[in-house]
């Protein structure tokens, strides 16, 4: 199937046709005639897919289908999750949008609002948000989204992850109660349909991938060592593979930053990204990543989350997340649009849970491997025990310190005798 025959304009074909891209992925496939009919959609999709064309695509032909309206009111709003994603989003609509004149724009948290204010004022025909920012500058009354005509909910099962129901909510009192909806998610929970159920109206399911199941061509391989030989293992890996590019998981921010250190004093140029970091600075990491000067990026699952990173070749999964889609997101991260890639994952002991939790929900065996010279020999008892002991460690350390803390106040405490 070609991208002609979904029924494109010239203009879009012409912008298609700059970026490279010959024939429509499977999501686009199905996703851009519906859009066009104006349905509601309802899409199991994972980053990787080509899913931001497949709504991108078809709203932009919509949108430059009538007249452009007077003051350019926000006609398309696009929610994501996280800054990233939605710097990625609107970036490829500003790229598929070079032949047409509609404008868009994106704002998020984190950063001076006013060049946004500035931007918005102008009027903008599609607007891609993270939901704070939005509800913010709709307040301060910057913007309106009295004449949204599509919305899109783009990753929404990492919105509810996040903890943006409450915000998505009053989003959708804030549109009119006649517009299209789209809702792209990787994943199905209950929560997912039920929000779906609240708002779509009679909407079409596509899927692109089976549900929660991952991309065929991406590798899993899982290396079963002890937690302290983690480190020296990645190590081994990305210096004798000479990897160039890798992204790399771990469950903390904390656990981020020491390992990033780590590669460093190894000699791989290497990037923390987490929520603790400022906009710029993971701005600037990712960046260094995308054109090679940063070989490792080592990340927690929220900041990786959408991170448009093509042809992505190698994931390592440092520690595995304790929630079982979260290994299908962060694997989604490689073998993108057709390229083959390579899912490491490296378990101690106390993580033969988390496959098992995996396996189930992918229905299949994950291969799994011990390299010579990093053979597991803790027992789960071991790890757990050092693990409480770091625990109360930890805890002690905190409430000497807080007992340290000098009071707050004025003296109105009671005296001991
Ligand atoms: P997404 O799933 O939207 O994050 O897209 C993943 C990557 O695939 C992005 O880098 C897109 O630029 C790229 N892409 C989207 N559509 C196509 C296509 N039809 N052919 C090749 N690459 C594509």
């Amino acid at each position: 199937m070609s991208f002609t025959s979904l029924g494109l304009s010239d203009a879009l074909l012409k912008a298609i046709n700059k970026k490279g891209y010959t024939n429509p992925t499977p999501i686009q496939q199905k996703a851009i005639p519906l859009i066009l009919e104006r349905k509601d959609v309802l899409a199991s999709a994972q980053t990787g897919s080509g899913k931001t064309a497949g709504f991108a695509l078809p709203i932009l032909q919509i949108l430059n289908s009538g007249q452009p309206l007077r003051h350019r009111p926000v006609r398309t709003l696009i929610l994501t999750p996280t800054r990233e994603l939605a710097a990625q989003v609107e970036d490829e609509f500003r790229e598929y949008s070079k032949f047409l004149d509609l404008r868009s724009t994106v704002i998020f948290g984190g950063v001076n609002a006013n060049p946004q204010i500035r931007t918005l004022r102008q009027g903008v025909d599609i607007l891609v948000a993270t939901p704070g920012r939005l509800l913010d500058l709709e307040n301060q009354g910057v913007l309106s989204l009295a004449k949204v005509e599509i919305l899109v909910l783009d990753e929404a099962d990492r919105m509810l992850d996040m903890g943006f129901l409450r915000d998505i909510k009053k989003i959708l009192a804030l549109m009119p109660s006649k517009r299209q909806n789209l809702l792209f998610s990787a994943t199905f929970s209950k929560e997912i349909k039920q929000l779906a159920g609240s708002f779509l109206h009679h909407p079409v399911m596509v899927e692109a991938t089976p549900v929660n199941t991952t991309a065929e061509k991406v590798d899993q391989i899982v290396y079963r060592t002890d937690k302290g030989k983690k480190t020296e293992l990645v190590i081994k890996l990305i210096s004798e593979g000479n990897w160039q590019q890798v992204l790399v998981f771990t469950r903390t921010k904390h656990g981020a930053n020491k390992l990033s250190q780590k590669l460093e004093k190894a000699g791989i140029r290497s990037a923390a990204i987490h929520g603790n970091k400022s906009q710029g600075a993971r701005t600037k990491a990712l960046a260094g990543f995308k054109s090679g000067k940063v070989a490792v990026l080592v990340a927690t699952d929220i900041a990786a989350r959408g991170l448009d990173i093509p042809l992505l070749p190698h994931v390592i999964n440092y520690e595995l997340p304790n929630i079982p889609e979260d290994y299908v997101h962060r694997i989604g991260r490689t073998g993108r649009a057709g390229a083959s890639g390579e899912a490491i994952s490296i378990v101690s002991v106390d993580e033969y849970e988390y496959v098992q939790g995996i396996e189930k929900l992918l229905g299949e065996k994950l291969e799994s491997e011990v390299i010579p010279g990093f053979e597991p020999t803790e027992s789960l008892k071991e790890v757990l025990d050092k693990k409480a002991e770091n625990k109360a460690q930890h805890q002690k350390g905190r409430s000497s310190t807080q007992k340290k803390k000098p009071t707050k106040g004025r003296g109105f405490h009671k005296r001991g005798r």
